[in-house]
């Protein structure tokens, strides 16, 4: 992306419909459970989606809390469907029913997302908060994939579920269910700080998504490192969608994240500090055209390694989200596959053996 300040086409708008939720996941950014007060209600959220059909965005991901608490859902994204947006939905898979999954037929959405942290029933629900989650949401994933939906596993990794890569891939192959993987951040009051991952640990997850594409054809297993999954290494490749480069992240750029009460951020990975504006005071017009969301869309300043690093200017610090979690700012970003590697991989040392020595 070249850095500009004036509006692009919202290509992905991240839609927290409710922060209601059964689950009490450890690493959840938001830390959901209770419903916010004020959330939209049926005719905001209404309005809301014709909004993002008249701007009009590319795709909407509706997503929870769990989405599916929100009795209106469907309504919305039909209204979505009807105006032309391209859909994703989100759910942590516990509550989906045989009505939701005829729902889900009719509005044929790109894909179904649904939670998966371990590759067996003690790891998932640990990291979940609740015993039964994992036969529940593997049900589910079975179900959808029964009714021809395409569904996607989302994984997220902490200290806690590190090692779960190869069960979840025992469990995953070749059943043509996309995989992403993706770090937690800080954020949630769920998360001790020390069970977010060290930086020898998120390249030890990355070099093991790299021996699994390496090991399993695309159709096989169809893995992908979300945006905070490294950039720019010089031994690894890359871990990202196949023919997609890494140029900077894409916050209020041509990504937008809506909260469940109307707050609009740049992205929904960032603390909600970073909120722009409320839709309930202004249109989603003027404000993906607003000063405030320009800001987004001027060169990051970038510090520490990344302000000397060789491939700043086209990557900008990385994931904002990931940089804001582990340093506090903006273009500065420690969870870099390539500030790793010249920091902490220096001289002989193989990622290997340093990774054994973690
Ligand atoms: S050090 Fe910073 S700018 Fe350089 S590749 Fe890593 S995240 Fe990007
Ligand atoms: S903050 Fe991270 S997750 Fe959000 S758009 Fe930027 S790179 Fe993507």
């Amino acid at each position: 992306m070249t850095a500009s300040t004036a509006p692009s086409q919202l290509e992905c708008c991240v839609w927290e419909m409710t922060l209601r939720c059964n689950l009490r996941c450890l690493h959840c950014g938001a830390t959901a459970g209770r419903a916010r007060s004020h959330e939209l209600t049926t005719a905001e959220a209404l309005r809301v989606a014709d909004e993002l059909t008249a701007l009009p965005a590319g795709e909407v991901t509706l997503m929870g809390g769990e989405l599916l608490l929100r009795s209106d859902w469907a309504q919305v994204a039909g209204r979505l469907r009807n105006g032309g947006v391209q859909l994703a939905v989100f759910t942590n898979g516990t509550l989906l029913t045989p009505g939701d999954i005829a729902l889900l037929r009719r509005l044929t959405p790109r894909t179904i997302g649904v939670s998966l942290d371990g590759g067996n029933a003690s790891v998932h629900d640990d990291v979940r908060g609740t015993r039964g989650a994992f036969e529940r949401s593997w049900s589910t994933i079975e179900a959808l994939r029964k009714a021809d939906l395409r569904v996607a596993v989302i994984t997220t990794l902490t200290r806690r579920n590190l090692y779960e890569l190869p069960g979840i891939t025992r469990l995953l192959a070749g059943r043509d269910i996309r995989w992403q993987v993706q770090v937690a951040g800080v954020g949630g009051e769920r998360l001790a700080r020390n069970d977010l991952l060290r930086p020898l640990e998120f390249y030890f997850a990355a070099l093991t998504l790299a021996r699994l594409r390496a090991t399993f054809s695309w159709s096989a297993l169809p893995l992908i490192g979300a945006h905070d999954f490294g950039y720019c290494s010089s031994r690894l490749p890359a871990l990202g969608i196949p023919g997609q480069v890494w140029m900077g992240c894409d916050a209020g750029r041509n990504t937008l994240g809506i909260r469940s009460d109307g707050r609009v951020q740049p992205c929904l990975s960032l603390p909600e500090d970073s909120a722009i504006g409320d839709l309930r005071a202004s249109s989603l017009t003027d404000l993906w055209g607003g000063s405030a969301i320009a800001t987004w869309r001027a060169p990051v300043e970038r510090h520490g390694y990344c302000r000397e690093c060789s491939h700043g200017e086209r990557c900008e610090g990385g994931c904002t989200g990931l940089a804001v979690s582990y340093s506090g700012r903006r273009g500065d970003n420690p969870m870099c596959l390539h500030y790793i590697e010249r920091t902490q991989l220096r001289g002989n040392s193989s990622p290997q053996s340093l990774i054994s020595s973690i």
